[in-house]
């Protein structure tokens, strides 16, 4: 079944949406992207007549009810989004059956927070994997895992996956809820189309010099991913707090920059490989560097040192948070002439004004190197907070909703979102 063939007319239909968004201190919005992407397949559904019930997760409240991460605080953007006067709001989406039965058409109920059950992901809690008792416990939680989502299920005459942020995720909402709709009633939307539309533009029709850009904090992450890219792109940035991994690797000295000493095998493997496969691997040379940086606040202290230096020669007591200009100017020039983009993940502490730099000067190459005509994608909540902090939304070809879904996908696996629709 197509979202546009389905007849929604005097239905209620249970979509499942990315409603992840960032919220700061007076739990405002600070980025609408996620919303702005379910629109399109929630006001079809209104627009045909049938009434919405509408399910997502926010953050990771581990199975736990946590009031900073309730969906309640969003239900007025939601509304704005939609343009309807009211969503109304079920606060515990295991037990809204009632509000579910009173739904009227064109109504639209928003459920709170799914991940303030530990069967939304199906995992055990408080049961270490190596306790004798794992086994039993994941089983059982399995079970229960199908018994919540038949209870979501319940609420609805169709299902509509849209949620492409999560949908490598084998969750109930996301997966297990398909097993309890035929596939005349069961669909995927919009978002999810378009997204999927993306990655096979780029995987099936790829446009030479093929370069990847992959950032943030942790090689671990992204290692299947990098591993994967060495097979298809003809070069590869790695940046962000990657170059420390690799720095150390090499014998550098990194000060206290971030660093995984259990994956320097893993950074000279990546070595390996890309020279095996002739892909130009482009690591940063140079780095801008603190002495004093709070995270939490995304500032500097007072009485801060910031400098440039060598990325393998940081003085102690400094941590490499940017690219250097040395740095900007080869990942510029890498980026320069390329016909297909992947970029994924911030080239520097980019949240912070002071180490924005290099993140920058990777978003501006990629927007002129799509003005050039390239076909551009970037995922990961960090690289779209990226495009929007330096107004580059509109210069590149497509902003992803998908971080890890979007790698996956890339990757050539089959998304079990997917798969629970499609079989
Ligand atoms: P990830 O979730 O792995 O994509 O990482 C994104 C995060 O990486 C962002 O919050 C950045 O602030 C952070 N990041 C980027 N560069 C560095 C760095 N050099 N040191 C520490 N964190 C970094």
């Amino acid at each position: 079944m197509t979202i546009n063939d389905y007849k929604f007319a005097g239905k209620k239909a249970i979509v499942r949406v990315d409603f992840n968004v960032p919220l700061n201190d007076k739990a405002e919005i600070t980025d609408d992207t996620r919303i702005r992407g379910a629109v399109p397949t929630l006001k079809h559904i209104l627009d045909e007549g049938g009434a919405l019930i509408i399910m997502s997760h926010m953050g990771k409240p581990k199975g736990k009810v946590n009031p900073k991460l309730s969906l309640g605080q969003i239900k007025d953007a939601v509304a704005k989004a939609l343009g309807v006067a009211e969503v109304k709001f079920a606060p515990d989406c295991a037990k809204a059956q009632e509000a579910a039965a009173a739904l009227k058409m064109g109504e639209v109920l928003l459920l709170e927070n799914l991940r303030y059950y530990p069967e939304e992901e199906g995992k055990p809690v408080g049961i270490e994997k190596t306790d004798p008792a794992y086994e039993d416990a994941k089983k059982a939680m399995k079970a229960s895992q199908k018994e919540f989502a038949k209870t979501l299920a319940s609420y609805a005459d169709c299902y509509v996956m849209d949620a492409f942020g999560t949908a490598h995720r084998k969750h109930a909402s996301t997966a297990v809820i398909a097993d309890y709709f035929d596939a005349d009633n069961k669909m995927l939307g919009y978002l999810m189309e378009k997204e999927v539309q993306a990655v096979d533009n780029v995987l099936s029709n790829i446009k030479r010099p093929f370069v990847a850009i992959m950032g943030g904090s942790k090689v671990s992450s992204k290692i299947g991913i990098i591993e994967n890219l060495l097979g298809k792109v003809d070069k590869l940035i790695l940046c962000g707090g990657m170059t420390y991994t690799f720095a150390k690797a090499h014998g550098g000295e990194i000060g206290n920059s971030i660093v995984e000493l259990d994956k320097l095998d893993v950074a000279l493997g990546v070595e390996e490989l890309a020279k095996k496969n002739g892909v130009e691997l482009v690591l940063g040379v140079d780095s801008v560097v603190t002495d004093k940086y709070d995270f939490a606040s995304a500032s500097l202290l007072e009485g801060a040192t910031v400098k440039t230096v060598e990325s393998n020669a940081i003085p102690e007591g400094f941590e490499g948070l940017d690219a250097g200009e040395k740095s900007r100017e080869l990942f510029a020039a890498a980026i320069e002439g390329a016909k297909t983009i992947l970029w994924n993940g911030p080239a520097g502490v980019f949240e912070c004004d002071d180490f924005c730099a290099g993140s920058r000067a990777v978003g501006d190459a990629v927007a002129k190197a799509t003005a050039e005509g390239a076909f551009s994608l970037i995922g990961g909540g960090d690289s779209v907070a990226c495009c929007t902090k330096f107004g580059l939304t509109d210069k590149v070809s497509y902003i992803s909703t998908g971080g890890g879904a979007l790698l996956e996908a890339i990757e050539g696996k089959v998304l079990p979102g997917v798969a629970a629709i499609k079989g």
